[in-house]
Protein backbone atom coordinates (compact mmCIF):
# COMPACT_ATOMS: atom_id res chain seq x y z
CA UNK A 1 0.00 0.00 0.00
CA UNK A 2 2.94 2.41 0.85
CA UNK A 3 4.59 1.64 -2.40
CA UNK A 4 1.58 2.41 -3.98
CA UNK A 5 1.38 5.59 -1.99
CA UNK A 6 4.62 6.75 -3.35
CA UNK A 7 4.09 5.80 -6.70
CA UNK A 8 0.94 7.78 -6.89
CA UNK A 9 2.60 10.92 -5.13
CA UNK A 10 5.55 10.53 -7.79
CA UNK A 11 3.19 10.14 -10.78
CA UNK A 12 1.07 13.59 -9.21
CA UNK A 13 5.05 15.12 -9.05
CA UNK A 14 5.63 14.05 -12.36
CA UNK A 15 2.14 15.67 -13.45
CA UNK A 16 2.27 18.91 -12.21
CA UNK A 17 6.36 19.11 -12.94
CA UNK A 18 5.16 18.73 -16.73
CA UNK A 19 2.43 21.46 -15.95
CA UNK A 20 4.96 23.98 -14.27
CA UNK A 21 3.86 23.36 -10.62
CA UNK A 22 6.43 21.65 -9.26
CA UNK A 23 7.91 23.93 -7.40
CA UNK A 24 4.90 25.23 -5.89
CA UNK A 25 4.12 21.63 -4.67
CA UNK A 26 7.30 21.29 -3.03
CA UNK A 27 6.78 24.09 -1.21
CA UNK A 28 3.52 22.60 0.57
CA UNK A 29 3.11 19.46 -0.82
CA UNK A 30 3.95 15.61 -0.38
CA UNK A 31 7.40 16.35 0.93
CA UNK A 32 6.37 18.99 3.78
CA UNK A 33 6.08 17.73 7.28
CA UNK A 34 4.82 20.88 9.08
CA UNK A 35 1.34 20.24 6.75
CA UNK A 36 -1.56 20.57 9.65
CA UNK A 37 -4.91 18.31 8.83
CA UNK A 38 -7.80 17.57 10.95
CA UNK A 39 -5.65 14.58 11.98
CA UNK A 40 -2.33 16.02 13.19
CA UNK A 41 -3.88 19.17 15.05
CA UNK A 42 -5.23 19.26 17.89
CA UNK A 43 -7.68 21.69 17.17
CA UNK A 44 -10.62 20.34 17.09
CA UNK A 45 -14.11 21.42 15.38
CA UNK A 46 -16.76 19.34 13.89
CA UNK A 47 -18.03 20.44 10.13
CA UNK A 48 -21.46 19.97 9.35
CA UNK A 49 -22.37 20.35 6.07
CA UNK A 50 -26.11 21.07 4.56
CA UNK A 51 -27.16 21.57 0.63
CA UNK A 52 -30.60 22.82 -0.22
CA UNK A 53 -33.49 23.98 2.25
CA UNK A 54 -37.48 23.32 1.56
CA UNK A 55 -40.38 24.77 2.84
CA UNK A 56 -43.83 23.66 2.39
CA UNK A 57 -45.68 23.84 -0.60
CA UNK A 58 -42.38 24.27 -2.73
CA UNK A 59 -42.61 20.58 -4.02
CA UNK A 60 -38.91 19.89 -3.61
CA UNK A 61 -38.66 16.55 -1.42
CA UNK A 62 -36.69 16.55 1.47
CA UNK A 63 -33.81 14.30 1.91
CA UNK A 64 -29.83 13.81 1.95
CA UNK A 65 -29.69 17.21 -0.06
CA UNK A 66 -32.95 18.94 0.74
CA UNK A 67 -33.58 19.60 4.43
CA UNK A 68 -36.49 21.82 5.43
CA UNK A 69 -36.23 25.09 6.50
CA UNK A 70 -37.91 24.23 10.29
CA UNK A 71 -35.19 21.30 10.92
CA UNK A 72 -32.73 23.86 10.17
CA UNK A 73 -33.90 26.21 12.22
CA UNK A 74 -34.73 23.18 14.94
CA UNK A 75 -30.82 22.28 14.30
CA UNK A 76 -29.59 25.61 14.99
CA UNK A 77 -31.57 25.80 18.04
CA UNK A 78 -30.22 22.12 19.35
CA UNK A 79 -26.50 23.16 18.97
CA UNK A 80 -26.85 26.45 20.71
CA UNK A 81 -28.69 24.14 23.60
CA UNK A 82 -25.92 22.09 23.30
CA UNK A 83 -23.57 24.46 24.00
CA UNK A 84 -22.06 24.99 20.84
CA UNK A 85 -20.55 28.22 18.81
CA UNK A 86 -20.49 28.81 15.43
CA UNK A 87 -17.31 29.71 14.04
CA UNK A 88 -16.12 30.40 10.29
CA UNK A 89 -13.43 28.35 8.32
CA UNK A 90 -11.66 31.58 8.62
CA UNK A 91 -11.50 30.90 12.56
CA UNK A 92 -11.11 27.44 12.17
CA UNK A 93 -7.96 27.96 9.55
CA UNK A 94 -6.24 30.67 12.35
CA UNK A 95 -6.74 28.27 15.06
CA UNK A 96 -5.33 25.36 13.26
CA UNK A 97 -2.23 27.65 12.22
CA UNK A 98 -1.65 28.88 15.74
CA UNK A 99 -3.08 32.46 15.39
CA UNK A 100 -6.35 32.32 16.79
CA UNK A 101 -8.27 30.07 19.38
CA UNK A 102 -11.77 28.76 18.77
CA UNK A 103 -14.58 28.59 21.98
CA UNK A 104 -14.96 25.47 24.06
CA UNK A 105 -17.66 23.50 21.76
CA UNK A 106 -17.23 24.96 18.31
CA UNK A 107 -18.95 23.49 14.96
CA UNK A 108 -18.40 24.69 11.66
CA UNK A 109 -21.65 24.86 9.44
CA UNK A 110 -20.93 24.87 5.99
CA UNK A 111 -23.26 25.07 3.11
CA UNK A 112 -22.51 23.13 -0.78
CA UNK A 113 -23.10 24.28 -4.11
CA UNK A 114 -25.06 28.13 -4.02
CA UNK A 115 -28.82 27.48 -3.47
CA UNK A 116 -31.05 30.43 -3.98
CA UNK A 117 -32.55 28.99 -0.76
CA UNK A 118 -29.39 29.44 1.16
CA UNK A 119 -30.01 33.22 1.11
CA UNK A 120 -33.98 33.48 0.87
CA UNK A 121 -34.66 30.42 3.46
CA UNK A 122 -31.44 29.85 5.59
CA UNK A 123 -29.80 33.25 5.80
CA UNK A 124 -32.87 34.69 7.71
CA UNK A 125 -32.16 32.17 10.56
CA UNK A 126 -28.46 32.53 10.76
CA UNK A 127 -29.16 36.30 11.09
CA UNK A 128 -32.11 35.18 13.82
CA UNK A 129 -29.82 33.40 15.75
CA UNK A 130 -26.65 35.04 14.92
CA UNK A 131 -24.81 32.12 13.56
CA UNK A 132 -22.11 31.94 11.01
CA UNK A 133 -22.19 29.66 8.17
CA UNK A 134 -19.88 29.72 4.89
CA UNK A 135 -21.01 28.60 1.59
CA UNK A 136 -19.27 26.72 -1.37
CA UNK A 137 -20.32 27.66 -4.84
CA UNK A 138 -19.66 26.36 -8.27
CA UNK A 139 -19.27 29.39 -9.52
CA UNK A 140 -21.07 28.37 -13.36
CA UNK A 141 -24.11 28.17 -11.55
CA UNK A 142 -24.71 31.27 -9.55
CA UNK A 143 -27.57 32.97 -11.45
CA UNK A 144 -28.80 29.94 -12.81
CA UNK A 145 -29.79 26.51 -11.03
CA UNK A 146 -28.19 23.46 -9.71
CA UNK A 147 -29.59 20.03 -9.95
CA UNK A 148 -32.89 21.50 -11.28
CA UNK A 149 -32.94 24.15 -8.21
CA UNK A 150 -32.45 27.89 -8.29
CA UNK A 151 -29.25 29.29 -6.96
CA UNK A 152 -28.60 32.85 -5.83
CA UNK A 153 -26.67 35.54 -7.22
CA UNK A 154 -23.66 37.09 -7.12
CA UNK A 155 -25.60 40.49 -5.03
CA UNK A 156 -27.18 38.38 -2.71
CA UNK A 157 -24.11 36.48 -2.43
CA UNK A 158 -22.57 40.32 -0.96
CA UNK A 159 -25.47 40.99 1.21
CA UNK A 160 -24.74 37.81 2.67
CA UNK A 161 -21.09 38.09 2.89
CA UNK A 162 -21.54 41.91 4.17
CA UNK A 163 -23.74 40.48 7.12
CA UNK A 164 -20.23 38.98 8.18
CA UNK A 165 -21.83 35.72 9.25
CA UNK A 166 -21.52 33.94 6.02
CA UNK A 167 -18.10 33.60 3.88
CA UNK A 168 -18.73 32.53 0.14
CA UNK A 169 -15.76 29.79 -1.12
CA UNK A 170 -15.13 27.72 -3.73
CA UNK A 171 -16.64 24.03 -4.90
CA UNK A 172 -15.83 24.30 -8.39
CA UNK A 173 -15.52 26.36 -11.62
CA UNK A 174 -18.11 23.36 -12.51
CA UNK A 175 -19.68 20.67 -10.16
CA UNK A 176 -17.78 17.81 -12.58
CA UNK A 177 -16.23 15.33 -10.36
CA UNK A 178 -12.54 16.89 -9.71
CA UNK A 179 -11.13 12.97 -10.51
CA UNK A 180 -12.59 13.21 -14.09
CA UNK A 181 -10.51 16.02 -14.72
CA UNK A 182 -6.70 15.83 -16.20
CA UNK A 183 -4.49 17.28 -13.85
CA UNK A 184 -4.73 20.06 -16.23
CA UNK A 185 -8.21 20.81 -17.20
CA UNK A 186 -8.90 20.56 -12.92
CA UNK A 187 -6.30 23.45 -12.42
CA UNK A 188 -8.03 25.55 -14.91
CA UNK A 189 -11.40 24.94 -13.91
CA UNK A 190 -9.95 25.31 -10.04
CA UNK A 191 -8.31 28.68 -10.67
CA UNK A 192 -11.29 29.77 -12.90
CA UNK A 193 -13.24 29.50 -10.41
CA UNK A 194 -10.98 31.17 -7.57
CA UNK A 195 -11.00 33.99 -9.70
CA UNK A 196 -14.77 34.51 -10.45
CA UNK A 197 -15.53 34.69 -6.85
CA UNK A 198 -12.73 37.35 -6.56
CA UNK A 199 -13.74 39.18 -8.93
CA UNK A 200 -17.01 39.36 -8.10
CA UNK A 201 -16.51 39.27 -4.12
CA UNK A 202 -13.28 40.55 -3.57
CA UNK A 203 -9.87 38.41 -2.55
CA UNK A 204 -10.28 35.99 0.07
CA UNK A 205 -7.72 35.93 2.84
CA UNK A 206 -7.37 32.59 2.21
CA UNK A 207 -8.54 29.72 0.06
CA UNK A 208 -10.59 26.40 1.64
CA UNK A 209 -12.08 24.40 -1.09
CA UNK A 210 -15.20 21.61 -0.87
CA UNK A 211 -14.57 18.63 -3.52
CA UNK A 212 -17.57 18.39 -5.49
CA UNK A 213 -19.08 14.94 -4.45
CA UNK A 214 -16.52 14.40 -1.92
CA UNK A 215 -14.16 12.73 -5.06
CA UNK A 216 -10.72 13.42 -4.82
CA UNK A 217 -7.17 11.21 -5.29
CA UNK A 218 -3.59 11.87 -4.93
CA UNK A 219 -3.41 13.99 -7.87
CA UNK A 220 -6.63 16.83 -7.30
CA UNK A 221 -4.76 16.99 -3.44
CA UNK A 222 -1.90 17.89 -5.29
CA UNK A 223 -3.10 20.28 -8.03
CA UNK A 224 -5.50 21.59 -5.50
CA UNK A 225 -2.72 22.51 -3.18
CA UNK A 226 -0.64 23.83 -5.98
CA UNK A 227 -2.98 26.32 -6.92
CA UNK A 228 -2.63 27.93 -3.27
CA UNK A 229 -5.73 26.01 -1.51
CA UNK A 230 -5.03 26.43 2.08
CA UNK A 231 -7.89 23.71 3.31
CA UNK A 232 -9.74 21.07 1.14
CA UNK A 233 -12.77 19.35 2.27
CA UNK A 234 -13.49 15.93 1.96
CA UNK A 235 -16.46 13.25 3.67
CA UNK A 236 -15.62 11.84 6.74
CA UNK A 237 -15.69 8.56 5.67
CA UNK A 238 -13.51 9.43 2.43
CA UNK A 239 -10.26 9.45 3.71
CA UNK A 240 -7.69 7.85 1.68
CA UNK A 241 -3.93 7.12 2.05
CA UNK A 242 -1.95 9.97 1.09
CA UNK A 243 -4.08 12.33 2.48
CA UNK A 244 -2.24 13.06 5.68
CA UNK A 245 0.38 15.54 3.27
CA UNK A 246 -2.16 17.59 2.82
CA UNK A 247 -4.54 20.22 4.36
CA UNK A 248 -7.30 18.44 4.66
CA UNK A 249 -10.51 18.28 6.66
CA UNK A 250 -13.81 15.69 6.92
CA UNK A 251 -16.79 17.27 7.13
CA UNK A 252 -20.36 15.46 7.78
CA UNK A 253 -23.60 15.70 6.47
CA UNK A 254 -26.48 16.79 7.77
CA UNK A 255 -29.97 15.64 5.72
CA UNK A 256 -34.25 16.52 6.81
CA UNK A 257 -34.05 13.39 9.37
CA UNK A 258 -30.62 13.42 10.68
CA UNK A 259 -29.43 14.71 14.14
CA UNK A 260 -26.81 17.48 14.34
CA UNK A 261 -25.35 16.12 17.26
CA UNK A 262 -25.31 12.59 16.95
CA UNK A 263 -23.39 14.26 13.21
CA UNK A 264 -21.27 15.60 15.62
CA UNK A 265 -20.20 12.04 17.35
CA UNK A 266 -19.91 10.57 13.74
CA UNK A 267 -17.55 13.10 12.74
CA UNK A 268 -15.40 12.70 15.86
CA UNK A 269 -15.73 8.55 15.21
CA UNK A 270 -14.99 9.33 11.40
CA UNK A 271 -11.94 11.10 13.08
CA UNK A 272 -10.41 8.73 15.50
CA UNK A 273 -10.66 6.10 12.85
CA UNK A 274 -8.56 8.06 10.88
CA UNK A 275 -5.94 9.10 13.78
CA UNK A 276 -6.22 5.12 14.57
CA UNK A 277 -4.79 4.18 11.11
CA UNK A 278 -2.15 7.50 10.31
CA UNK A 279 -1.06 8.07 13.91
CA UNK A 280 -1.71 4.77 15.48
CA UNK A 281 -3.18 6.52 18.61
CA UNK A 282 -6.92 7.55 19.67
CA UNK A 283 -8.45 10.76 20.24
CA UNK A 284 -5.97 13.63 22.72
ZN1 LIG B 1 -21.96 19.87 -4.58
Amino acid sequence: MLNTAISLVTAATVMLSSLGLSGAAQDSGPSDSSVINCVNSAVECPVLTYHNFTQPGDGVKNGPWSCSINKFESDIRTLISSGYSFVSTYELYLALNGRGTLPEKPVLIEFDDGYLTNYTLAFPILKRYNAKADIYVVTDRIDGDHSGLPAFDWDQAREMEQSGLVSIYLHGGSHDDATSFTPEQFRADHLYGWQRIEDELGKRPFRPYVYPGGEYDLSTLAVADACGDDMQFIWAWGWKTGAMDYPVYLRMNVSDTTDPVGQISAYFTFLERVRKKELGKQLP
